[in-house]
């Protein structure tokens, strides 16, 4: 893996970690609103894609990025464009600044370099991943992978409000995952201070799903869980968190089975690429519901892959055999 990318997206993600947790810290009504698909996009969204799409384009401006917002409704709302605008001129490298005030309209070409379509190797990039957790005052990520001819090589992964251990009431609060392959999974504090590798465990814990009940099919993961032996309460959280969580032991199975209410949903490439390196890293597997491997080459959305499974490794193939036992296939 090359280094400098390794180091240009853990430092591109870290400081959009820094403008999401000023913006979530000052939040008003007007710094969210609502995209065409209904999902809610904010100030910090937009922020944090100016910042790391900026950065990388910066050091590699041959690189593709595939990021989730573009700048098409932030143009048409001006007070939620100077807003972002003043995050970004906040937290922009002092290199940047020192070059000029940065204008409306260079943050949304900054935001617009994210773009990109995805050929063969590709950033891909969700600015925040669980919006609606950030929302909340939750759980969110910054999730930042790079995919070399269709395979994800290093995800940069920020949690800026998960603490460093789920179940210590006084652990510090903000872990961020770096996983490069055939390297591990090395986790970091906010402020980059290494705490360790980060390892699946060997025995049954918990099932991690979201904490958004359509995002996935939470009576179907409960079923498949108690028959798996995972008997502690699920841990229900927003954002590639979970994948963070499965890395580190604290939970052994992430299921995120399609809500059937909502049968022809196909999972984002963003929303999978860094927490996919994340676990496999850490010694897990990751493949959809069917078993088939993620494939990140048939554009924005996962059109052959149905769900994701995520575990520690030992329990993929009895999750995924219960899984099938309950339906045929998807
Ligand atoms: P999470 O925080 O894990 O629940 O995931 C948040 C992501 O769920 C968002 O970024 C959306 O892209 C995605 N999402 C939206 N609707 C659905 C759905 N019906 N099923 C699965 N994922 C969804
Ligand atoms: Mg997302």
């Amino acid at each position: 893996m090359h280094k400098r990318k390794t180091e240009i997206a853990i430092d591109a993600v870290k400081i959009a970690s820094e403008l999401c947790k000023q913006v979530q810290s000052e939040m008003v009504s007007s710094d969210a609103i609502q995209k065409r698909d209904r999902s809610p996009v904010t100030v910090a969204d937009f922020g944090s894609q100016a910042l790391i799409c900026n950065a990388i384009s910066d050091t590699f401006p041959n690189d593709i990025i595939v990021a989730e917002e573009t700048s098409h409704s932030l143009k048409q709302n001006a007070e939620l464009l100077k807003r972002v605008t003043e995050y970004v001129n906040r937290f922009a490298s002092e290199d940047t600044q020192k070059k000029n005030i940065i204008s409306s309209d260079a943050v949304c070409d900054w935001i617009d370099v994210g773009d990109g379509d995805n050929v063969d190797s590709f950033w891909t990039l969700d600015p925040i991943d669980g919006t609606k957790g950030f929302l909340r005052q939750d759980q969110y990520a910054i999730a930042l992978a790079w995919i070399n001819h269709g395979e994800v090589q290093l995800g940069v992964l920020g949690c800026p409000n998960l603490p460093h251990c789920l179940d210590d009431p006084d652990s510090d609060s903000g872990s961020l995952f770096v996983a490069v392959k055939g390297e591990g999974t090395s986790i970091y504090t906010s402020n980059g201070e290494y705490l360790g590798k980060a390892n699946v465990s060997e025995d049954s814990s918990r099932l991690a799903e979201s904490f958004e009940s359509t995002h996935g099919d939470s009576n179907t993961h409960k079923k498949i869980a108690k028959q798996l032996g995972l008997t502690k309460p699920p841990l229900q959280i927003d954002s590639q968190a979970k994948y963070g969580v499965v890395a580190r032991g604290e939970a052994s199975l992430y299921l995120r089975l399609p809500n059937p209410k909502y049968p022809d949903y196909r999972e984002c490439i963003w929303d999978h690429a860094a927490g996919q390196i994340v676990v496999e890293e850490a010694g897990g597997k990751v493949t959809d519901a069917n078993g088939t491997p993620l494939c990140y080459l048939s554009g924005r959305r996962m059109i052959n892959n149905r769900g994701v499974v995520a575990t520690n490794g030992i329990l993929h193939a009895e999750a995924l055999s219960t899984i099938s036992a309950l339906y045929s296939r998807f």
